[in-house]
């Protein structure tokens, strides 16, 4: 009775995933895509609780499962309520870098233990030895990429010398040593192979450059959904495995589709940047840089009858996007076009600007990806480029830097260009920006949000009397 209440439980889990995954394919079923997402997982928990504490008839009550559940679930509770209600959303890379490393480690540990339980199915074996490997690999490379995002370790890549073929030297000895752990069941190249797959995690995303995380951090996700499927498959859990294969194929689409925005190889990001020559190099002399007031960034604004706000990290860090929204409606009422480009790799997730916009009411509509507006700068009076950087960095059009060959957002081809940033220091990539250095560019230093709300303040009548 219970198996078949737990069975049928994870198959509506299963279908709410589903749901989940399309309703956040699109912003504006992003929120019912997130309310399915929560109650697929409440139910999952449900049953898998409801199946330790009800055993069938004629099996006796597992206490010791039951407090080590009970146990499990408070302290994961409290720690993950905490972190979520103190994260900032800037953080929130940083925070899913380390929750993958969780599911990474789980799998190991989950390996382990089926391990030790005694199977000598040639199948089950080979699920260990691959659901440890994944695990290992997702579980310090998430770590790794944890240091990056939160700037513990330098987002420069780490080039060892020989660093490819020590890669392919690792993989040749864990696929050699799957063949001396399965048929002999030893536990000797099960550590050893866990030991090699934990290097290479490390190795393979501290060699992949600043510019390219966004692709490993997709990448990662997709490893940890496939360390959680294999975890399922040695847990015989019908729910981890459709959840894991499910975060494991999405996250690889993703991975895919980042690639593509990001005009590089998919197979050489994922082994470690191979073939990347690019460095930042010596710094360059552009020549001076302009600089405007708010005021006078108030005044273009007030003439410009088409303005484009490019968003970046930086829009985050400050939580601009409030004034912004106020400022794009005033000068809408003030009868310019405002439309915003979005970069796919602006800010530090997946979505990122499209999540800021959406909080602070800006509408979709005007809300435009780069492929469609980035023909548009041409025509377009005012470029606004609120803490972006390596995304409007025309450096990446040149080769020899870790950006080149990602397509960018032309800013510099509108007629007036303004970088609201702090300093002239470079974006995360770490490559210096010549847009900054152009004759039709003007910096407004400051932090974004004040600059910002003192550019509202200062616009003349006409569109002050917009404000909402
Ligand atoms: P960048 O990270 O290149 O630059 C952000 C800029 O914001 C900085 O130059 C900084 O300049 C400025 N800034 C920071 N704080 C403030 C503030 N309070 N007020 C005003 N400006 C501020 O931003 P982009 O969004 O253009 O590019 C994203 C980069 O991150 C790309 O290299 C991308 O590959 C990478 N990345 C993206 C991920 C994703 O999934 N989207 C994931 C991981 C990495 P200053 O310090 O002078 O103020």
């Amino acid at each position: 009775m219970m198996t078949n209440f737990v069975h049928a439980t994870y198959i509506v889990s299963g279908l709410l995933f589903i749901f989940a995954l399309a309703g956040l394919s699109r912003f504006q079923t992003s929120k019912r895509g997130n309310a399915f997402g929560i109650l697929g997982m409440a139910l999952a928990l449900i049953a898998t609780v409801a199946s330790v504490v009800s055993p069938e008839e004629g099996e006796a009550l597992d206490t010791l499962g039951i407090i080590l559940l009970v146990g499990a679930v408070s302290i994961g509770a409290v720690v993950g309520i905490r972190k979520a209600l103190k994260v900032e959303m800037t953080g929130m890379p940083e925070l899913i870098a380390l929750l993958h490393s969780f599911v990474g480690l789980a799998a190991v540990l989950v390996g382990f233990n089926s391990y030790l339980e005694g199977s000598a199915d040639t199948f089950h074996l080979a699920e260990v030895y691959i659901g440890i490997f994944i695990g290992a690999v997702t579980f310090t490379g998430s770590i790794v990429a944890w240091g990056k995002l939160s700037e513990k370790l330098p987002s420069r890549p780490l080039t060892l010398p020989g660093r490819h073929w020590m890669n392919l030297a690792a993989i040749l000895l864990i696929v050699g040593m799957a063949f001396w752990f399965v048929p002999t069941r030893s536990i000797i190249p099960l550590i050893l192979m866990t030991i090699l797959a934990l290097l290479l995690g490390i190795h393979l995303v501290a060699a992949i450059g600043g510019a390219d995380m966004p692709v490993v951090i997709s990448m990662l996700n997709s490893y940890s959904g496939w360390a959680a499927a294999f975890a399922g498959f040695m847990l015989d859990s019908s729910v981890l495995i459709v959840t894991g294969a499910l975060v494991g194929a999405s996250g690889a689409i993703l991975s895919y589709i980042m690639c593509r925005a990001m005009n590089r190889s998919f197979i050489s990001v994922i082994l470690g940047g191979f073939g990347e020559t690019g460095s930042t190099g010596p710094a360059t002399d552009y020549g001076d840089y302009r600089e405007f007031s708010t005021a006078e960034v108030a005044a273009e604004l007030a003439e410009a009858r088409s303005v484009i706000i490019v968003p970046g990290y930086g829009m985050a860090v400050a939580q601009a996007q409030y004034p912004v929204a106020e400022l794009t409606k005033a000068l809408e009422a003030n009868g310019s076009l405002v439309r915003f480009a979005i970069h796919p790799v602006a800010g530090r997730l997946p979505g990122h600007m499209n999540v800021l916009l959406a909080e602070a009411h800006v509408s979709y509509d005007i809300v435009l990806e780069m492929d469609e507006i980035n023909d548009d700068f041409p025509e377009t009076d005012v470029v606004l480029v609120i803490g972006a950087n390596d995304t409007v960095n025309p450096s990446a059009m040149e080769p020899g830097t870790p950006i080149s060959g990602m397509p960018v957002l032309h800013a510099w081809e509108a007629k007036q260009v303004v970088v609201f940033k702090r300093s002239m220091n470079p974006g995360y990539a770490g490559v210096e920006n010549p847009l900054f250095f152009k004759e039709n560019t003007a910096m407004c230093f400051g932090d974004a949000k004040a600059s910002v709300q003192a550019i509202l303040a200062s616009l003349p009548a006409g569109a002050e009397t917009a404000r909402v």
